[in-house]
């Protein structure tokens, strides 16, 4: 698979636009009646659709065989430039991100006067993230808006209409504005399925509801993720391979979960969350599974179903509701949003996610974690209440799960090779030196695993250093060539997340071990399970009292054992 699935599969017509007729159907008639406006806003969330319509509109003005209806052939050369984004004298595209200032907008008007390249034909010009355009940049493109030269187009796409409000009232009433709506997951399935019928692949339908929900209203982001999975696995298209791929846990970990909340056994807790740890889960990812879970569980109990639940979800729910009513569930949701932010931010998110779901469990009983969390109150241990049972059962790797509905399946993923925690300094402002790397390479993973589960686990694998001050190399041993192939796809992604956790711009090189022996002597840069944990416990006990007594009385340490 060369070309991405997101890229072969850009609609070339107003037609293939999915869910976005209303825009489709008025810009294509404007085409087909030769009334196309000077210039346009295209608002919505990402990934819906918004840059690609401009280029169908570009290309629908320029086509040299366009249809009466308005629809570009997608196949002139003038129609291929266009869609390929290569360049092209009469379509210019502008990421507003970069080019933002006055000088750009200025620039740009002296180009808009010059005529179209061939008669008939128009200039467009597509300005992307608009919302960053400078209010001096706008006034700029104000005069050009007021008198358009003849043949010009401006269209701009914008996930943040507001912000152009505020900054560029009067520009605003210039502009034809387009509100794209978010793509459903049913309507992102149905798409998916489309291609992969295509591709001449196939996958479980569950496979294809877990990744429309993922991709959370964006058409682009689905059809990379399934990219992702296609390429990290051959046959069939299985829920269990997306699951992984994504880091989201099955069904039957979140069943054993809600079990163990409903059945008041905290102890319970730690034994599903050692089991997540040890799939190498994203934990925000898995609360936010558990938010989502809880939502549907609230609409069950009013008759209501969330769009698009893979059929083990809908099963999860009906046996979950009689055991969790609608009010333990707004209540635990309400937790859950409390604790949310902090499990991403968290150098330990998983002590924070586990104290979530302690109180879940515990909710209506004497013992008031809350309190604990928040005052450093001592931890009441009365008589018959379950904390030592807690911390004895928890001695104990695996205890038996006996609340979980039917046999459990091994965890599909292996834990990564070098668990990494986040570093206590970030690097900002100093020079760049192989202890500066070092400090920053686990929030580096960290980071990295929130965007991308694989591209996490695919760093773990990895060691890194410093060419110059501007490079950093990644190192791959000769048994993690589908590692550093999967980095090699995500090279933009980790520059820029280099970028951020060193303050600076950087380029990525990938080498292989056998290819760069120096770096092969270089120790790497990697904790070893023991240190991480250690440290990461110091570091989180020594800077929250509270917390270091919680973790006394809960025995979180030997909770701990990976
Ligand atoms: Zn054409």
């Amino acid at each position: 698979m060369t070309i991405a699935l997101a890229r072969r599969y850009r609609p070339r017509r107003f037609a293939d636009l999915v869910v976005q007729d209303h825009v489709a159907a008025a810009l294509r008639g404007a085409v087909a009646k030769g009334r196309v406006g000077h210039g346009y806003l295209l608002t919505g969330p990402r990934g819906v659709g918004k840059t690609t319509a401009a280029r169908i509109l570009a290309m629908a003005l320029n086509c040299e065989a366009r249809a009466a209806d308005g629809e570009p052939c997608g196949e002139c050369s003038s129609c291929l430039k266009i869609w390929n984004g290569s360049a092209d004298l009469d379509v210019v595209e502008i990421d507003a991100a970069s080019n933002r200032g006055v000088d750009d907008a200025r620039d740009l008007r002296e180009r808009a006067m010059y005529a179209a390249s061939q008669a008939g034909h128009h200039k467009v010009y597509i300005v992307d993230e608009a919302h960053m355009l400078t209010r001096e940049a706008w006034n700029v493109l104000l005069k050009i808006l007021e008198e358009p030269p003849p043949g010009v187009v401006f269209v701009f796409a914008t996930t943040e209409p507001q912000k152009i409000a505020n900054t560029a009232a009067p520009v605003m009433s210039r502009l034809q504005r387009f509100d794209f709506r978010r793509i459903g997951p049913v309507a992102i399935h149905n798409r998916l399925r489309q291609v992969l019928t295509a591709e001449k692949l196939d996958a479980e339908d569950d496979a294809l509801r877990l990744i429309a929900r993922h991709a959370d209203g964006g058409m682009r982001d689905a059809l990379s993720v399934l990219d992702q999975c296609l390429s990290f696995g051959e046959g069939i298209l299985t829920a269990a391979r997306v699951r992984q791929a994504l880091g989201l846990m099955d069904n039957e970990e979140y069943g054993a979960l809600l079990a163990a909340i409903a059945d008041r056994q905290p102890a319970q807790v730690f034994a599903v969350m050692g089991r997540v740890a040890d799939a190498g889960a994203d934990l925000a990812e898995f609360a936010g599974g558990l938010g989502e879970l809880l939502r549907a569980l609230v609409m069950h109990h009013y008759g209501a179903e969330p769009e698009g639940l893979p059929e083990s979800t809908r099963a999860l729910i009906a046996e979950m509701a009689p055991r969790l009513g609608p009010e333990d569930a707004v209540r635990m949701l309400k937790l859950l949003g409390d604790a949310e932010a902090a499990i991403g931010r968290s150098a330990n998110p998983r002590i924070v996610l586990e104290t979530l779901l302690l109180r879940w469990a515990m909710m209506d009983r004497a013992v008031d974690l809350r309190a604990i969390l928040a005052g450093g109150a001592p931890l009441p241990v009365a008589p018959g209440k379950p904390i030592p049972q807690v911390a004895a059962v928890s001695r104990e790797s695996q205890p038996p799960a006996k609340s979980a509905p039917g046999g459990r399946p091994a965890p599909t993923v292996a834990p990564p090779a070098h668990p990494s925690v986040a570093p206590g300094l970030t690097a900002h402002g100093s020079r760049l030196t192989e202890a500066v790397l070092a400090s920053a390479w686990s929030e580096v993973i960290a980071t990295a695993s929130r965007q991308s589960p694989l591209l996490g686990q695919a760093l773990t694998h990895a060691t890194s250093h410093v060419v110059d001050a501007g490079t950093v190399a990644l190192v791959f041993g000769p048994d993690s060539a589908l590692f550093h192939d999967g980095v090699a796809r995500q090279l933009a992604v980790m520059e820029t997340i280099l970028a951020a956790a060193l303050g600076r711009p950087i380029k990525v090189k990938l080498q292989s071990a056998s290819a760069a022996p120096a770096a092969a002597e270089r120790k790497p840069k990697r904790l070893s399970v023991e240190e991480a944990r250690s440290e990461r416990l110091t570091r989180l006990r020594s800077k929250d009292p509270a917390l270091d007594a919680a973790a006394n009385a809960l025995d979180l340490e030997l909770v701990d054992d990976d």
